[in-house]
Order: C-alpha cells, then structure tokens, then sequence
C-alpha cells in the first residue's frame, strides 16, 4: 500500500561532481578509436551505486581495488572519491593511462590536508578511515611524512594520539554529517589550537538540510549501503521512520499504508531515472 501524499525533496540526486565522473567514464567507453574487446578499468567504484556500477560493468568497464591489476599500458580511471600520490607514481610506473575523475571538492581537501602537513600540522581528518576518500587524503599526508589522525565523533577527540598534539590542521571528508563535522571542530578548538578548512561540500550539506527541514511522518533515501552521502541523509533526518532503498524491489517490499506524508530524497550517486521511477510507483499506490 502507497503513501498518502509523496513529496520529492530538492536537491536531490547526482551532483556535480558524480556527474563530472560519470561523463568521463562514458566518453572513455563511448571512444569510437577503442577497441571494445579490451576493458576500460576503474580504480575503486567510481561512484558508491550499483545501479550505477552496473550500468558501466554492462559497457566493459572492469572495476579493481588495485592498480596489480590493470595490464600495463591500459586506461584505468580514478574514481570521484581521489587517490593518493603513491597510487599516481605506481600508475605512471606501470605506464597506466590515467583519467582521473576526482571530484574538485575532494582535491581541494588534499591539497588543504598537504599543505597543513607540510608545515609540520598534525592533521585531523574527520571521516571514516575505511572510506576511498579519506585513505586518498591519508596517502597526501603520507607523502610528505606528516602525522594524521581519523575522528568520526567528539568522543574520539580525547584518544592517542590527539592528546599530545599543540596546534594542528583539520580536513573533512566531504560528505560527512555536517552537523557532525561542526561539533568535533568544537571539540577539538576547546583542546587545541585548530587552523580548519572542514567542512562538507555544498552538494551533500544543500542535501542534508532538505531532509533535516522536512517535516513529514517519514522520510524514503534512495541510494546504495557503501554510500556515505546516502546514509547521512537517513542520519540528519526528523521525521519519525526513516526508509532507505537501493532497488526498486526494496521499495516494493515496504509498508507505506500509515504514512501520510512521504518525503523522497536520494544520495548524491543515485540515478534520476530510478528516482523517477520509485515516484511513480509510490503516486500510483498512493490512495
Ligand atoms: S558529494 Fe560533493 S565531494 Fe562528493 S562528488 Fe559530489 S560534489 Fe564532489
């Protein structure tokens, strides 16, 4: 059973940077000079969506954790999330074809995270250390021998080894809660001196205040599991229930028949066709 009323949540959906990435990773397997027979290979998945992943698997492009294991010579992609500059040297290295699809944003913040290092900062990252985003602007500190640190909440402020750090630089991965990001540079201002550029990009905060702002009896995220953009969006939101699905299927299987407002966001790698296509679904369930 449907939802009373659907109301779509602006903005929502791909942003700029997807977008930049996406259209890079077509025009590599859309070149007409590209034999069809040898694989286009992405450096992690270029965007957290498997519709999305899907799509471009379907097209030949092969997806790898590692540069091991891209043959020498071929074109390997750099995912939205970045890399680190050990992953560039190995890649010219192996004399790899390299288009990178790093989101400017995400560049911005290794360049921020280099600089605080190589002025002798410790760095805080904010964000989590398993994520491809934060690990690329890990590799930056890295590469200058500076010393960093992950913190994902306040509590994790007082831990080795922050609590012999003096003044230090602070980053954030871009798509982090941003409520989040501004309570642990708070906590870390009350014990340190903090020079900071953290902050979320526009695309995931614009994002995270429509659903914080919606005030309905709850609140449908479409987007992947790996997404962290998507699963903040569940985080920051108000409403009562908070549903998240990553396939039409999962919408499907969800019981609508008490909400009478219905609020629809999604993540900054889920596609509009699919989007568009739950709308419809749920409008024509809807009573
Ligand atoms: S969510 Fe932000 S940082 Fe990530 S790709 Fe989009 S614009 Fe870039």
């Amino acid at each position: 059973m449907g939802p009373g009323e659907v109301v779509i949540l602006n903005p929502h959906g791909f942003c700029a940077g997807v977008t930049g990435a996406l259209r890079k990773a077509l025009s590599l397997l859309g070149d007409p000079s590209r034999n069809p027979a040898v694989p286009v290979y992405c450096l992690h998945e270029i965007v957290h969506n498997e519709i999305v992943v899907g799509a471009l698997r379907d097209r030949g492009m092969v997806f790898t954790d590692s540069l091991s294991g891209v043959p020498e010579g071929l074109t390997v992609l750099f995912s939205a999330h970045g890399v680190g500059p050990a992953v560039r040297r190995e890649a010219a290295m192996r004399r790899l074809r390299v288009v990178d699809a790093t989101c400017p944003f995400v560049t911005r913040v290794h360049t921020a995270a280099r600089s605080f290092a190589s002025r002798g900062l410790p760095v805080v990252v904010i964000g989590h250390a398993a994520h491809a985003e934060v690990r690329g602007i890990l590799g930056e500190i890295e590469d200058v021998a500076g010393s960093a640190a992950v913190v994902s909440s306040p509590d994790d402020c007082s831990t080795p080894p922050l609590d012999g750090w003096g003044r230090i630089g602070v980053v954030s991965q871009t798509t982090m809660n941003s409520d989040d990001v501004r309570s642990i540079v708070e906590e870390l201002g009350r014990r340190h001196a903090v020079e900071t550029t953290a902050e979320t990009c526009r695309a995931t905060k614009e994002r995270q205040d429509a659903a914080r702002a919606f005030d309905g009896d709850a609140l449908l995220v479409l987007g992947s599991a790996n997404s962290s953009n998507t699963r903040r969006l569940c985080e920051v939101a108000r409403t009562p229930r908070v549903f998240r699905a990553a396939a039409i299927e999962e919408v499907r299987a969800i019981d609508f028949s008490d909400v009478r407002r219905l609020g629809v966001t999604s993540g900054a790698s889920t596609p509009e066709d699919f989007f568009n296509e739950v709308v419809t679904f749920l409008r024509g369930g809807a009573k």
